[in-house]
């Protein structure tokens, strides 16, 4: 019997895996328009800690040994320094255990909402994707300290989906897949709040109504999307 071997000395196949996966979705958060620049960063979990996108550090140059390994300690391994917004990562997987995936950025209409300090409200269906009716959006503290981590657990609360004021989006998901997707639908949430605000607001779908959306979700819908679990 053969046995499996790591990729690369020092890391297992699983970890090398999923640091290649972290580079891979890092690099399309900028090719699908999510994010602009070194802006933004991304986690997952691995083994007793995470692993986290490196701090400020330009996506087409990023490769799979660039990526942070964190304990949920706050220590980290090697030299690199992980992401300056670190904090929210940990705290969030501390705060949810069922939330596999982090990915936090600065798109356009997102950020342009919470330019504006407004939650997204139930304008639209999709919202259901969020686990939420509102995409709530935390108050500014500077990037990085744990003033922000703190807004930003609140926020976020049992959700999948918080705003940044002045500042970007936080998502999370089953796998980095499902936090991507989300991140999709909210940046389109946004986008789609800031044409009705030009014309007066938009009408607004009830709490009955979004429980409705909630059961006829649970019937399966989204189950063969092949782009992770939503
Ligand atoms: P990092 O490059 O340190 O991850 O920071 C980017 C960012 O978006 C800070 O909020
Ligand atoms: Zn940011």
């Amino acid at each position: 019997m053969t046995q499996e071997r790591p990729i690369t000395p020092g890391f297992s196949s699983n970890e090398w895996a999923l640091r290649q996966e972290i580079v891979e979705r890092c690099r399309e958060l900028n090719s699908r328009g999510l994010n602009r620049g070194t802006s933004g960063n991304v986690s997952a979990r691995s083994g007793e800690g995470f692993l986290i996108s490196p701090s400020s550090f330009p996506y087409d140059l990023m490769q799979a040994e660039h990526v942070v390994a964190m304990h949920f300690d706050g220590s980290y391994e090697g030299d690199r320094k992980p992401s300056s917004e670190w904090r929210f990562h940990l705290d969030i997987l501390l705060a949810r255990p069922e939330v596999q995936a982090v990915i936090h950025a600065h798109p356009m209409y997102c950020t342009t909402i919470a330019i504006l300090g407004l939650d997204i409200p139930s304008l639209h269906y999709m919202i259901a994707v969020t686990g939420g009716d509102t995409v709530r959006c935390a108050p500014y503290a500077t990037f990085g300290t744990e003033a922000l981590s703190h807004n930003a657990v609140q926020a976020l609360g049992r959700s999948n989906a918080c705003l940044l004021a002045n500042h970007g989006v936080i998502v999370t998901g089953g796998n980095l897949a499902g936090a991507l997707y989300v991140l999709e639908e909210v940046e389109t949430l946004a986008q789609q709040y800031f044409n009705t605000l030009q014309v007066g607001g938009p009408k607004l779908l009830s709490p009955d109504q979004m429980d409705d959306v909630r059961k006829a979700m649970m019937g399966g819908y989204g189950k063969a999307r092949p782009r992770g679990e939503g």
